[in-house]
């Protein structure tokens, strides 16, 4: 029988030399097959607690090297990014959702020549009238009364032709330019597939006589709505009156001014040109500012000649005022004597 040592758990030498005395073989003899088994066994447990000692070594230095991975490749713990990138979204402002835009046009060379050639046979000291749908009409660049009565003649109805209405006159007749007309028609109709539940109406298109009212007053003969190209635009959700201020808030006259050139239409007097406060009457100066911001007045001017007004092509990349554009093609000579 083979008692342990308490202390090592080895085999007790004096027990196992008494047991080998019971065996047959000679003393000497046994005590060496004793001793190298003995060898073996701490061996063969050396070995073990070495090839324990590698895999623990190998364990750890693969969790350490795992761990540095992490952190280099996110350089934060791995559970506190989602609040960092939840406090970032809740940090900046909601973003307003983008203007639906439509197609972007094509415009062929064609059209410029067809914006400056003369739409009507009307004669007239100013000199802009031959220029056609480019025509300027300003406090500078008047027109007469015969001119004004030659025009409305040739103009069309919009209620009638298209079934835009009138939502109030303010002076006004609800008729344009043939060609203007047909394309207003598709802009309107693209803002209420836009924006359905909307309609936009106009409130003035072509007027015989001037405005004779607070900020925005309108010598006759200085009006841009005597071209028979031009309408003040108001869409009935956003309430009856025109506000400048309040309109641009919206969306939807957003998407208005952004698409606008892709049917011919510029804003006519956008707030970058109106040169600080309200000039009464309408003053335009030397270099295209015009001292009007109104946001509800759509002009037709072709779709070439609006696409370069509103990508800016003679203004920097920003939206440029027709005053400017003319002047700075060479199509006007001098904005403050109207030559
Ligand atoms: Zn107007």
């Amino acid at each position: 029988m083979i008692t342990k040592n308490k202390l090592s758990g080895r085999p007790n030498a004096r027990l196992t030399e008494q047991f080998n005395h019971s065996n047959s073989e000679p003393v000497s003899k046994k005590a060496h097959k004793t001793k190298s088994a003995h060898k073996k066994r701490i061996s063969t447990k050396f070995m073990i607690a070495l090839l324990i000692l590698l895999i623990a070594v190998a364990g750890a230095t693969f969790g350490a090297i795992t761990v540095v991975r992490k952190n280099i490749n996110t350089d934060q713990p791995a559970e506190e990014i989602e609040p960092i990138e939840d406090n970032i979204k809740n940090d900046v402002e909601p973003e307003a959702a983008e203007p639906e835009m439509v197609e972007e046009v094509e415009v062929p060379i064609s059209e410029d020549m067809q914006s400056i050639q003369p739409i009507t046979n009307i004669t007239s000291s100013n000199p802009t009238i031959k220029y056609g749908r480019l025509m300027l009409i300003n406090p500078n660049f008047m027109v007469d009364g015969d001119f004004i009565a030659a025009r409305k003649s040739e103009l069309i109805s919009l209620s009638s032709t298209y079934g835009i209405s009138e939502y109030h006159s303010y002076n006004g007749d609800n008729l344009i330019d043939k060609e203007a007309g047909a394309q207003l028609a598709r802009m309107l109709a693209d803002y209420t597939a836009a924006y359905p539940g909307h309609e936009i109406q106009t409130v003035s298109c072509f007027r015989s006589i001037g405005t004779s009212c607070g900020r925005l007053c309108m010598p006759t003969g200085a009006s841009d709505h005597h071209t028979g190209l031009t309408c003040d635009l108001i869409d009935p959700v956003y309430g009856d009156s025109l506000d400048t201020d309040t309109l641009d808030q919206h969306l939807e006259w957003q998407w208005l001014k952004a698409n606008s050139y892709k049917y011919g239409f510029i804003d006519r007097f956008p707030l970058a040109w109106s040169g600080g406060p309200m000039s009464e009457p309408m003053n335009v100066d030397g270099e295209g500012s015009t001292g009007l911001y109104e946001t509800w007045h759509y002009r037709y001017v072709g779709v070439y000649a609006a696409t370069q007004i509103a990508t800016g092509v003679y203004n920097n990349g920003e939206y440029d005022s027709l005053e400017h554009y003319l002047k700075a093609r060479g199509l006007v000579t001098d904005l403050l004597s109207g030559i």
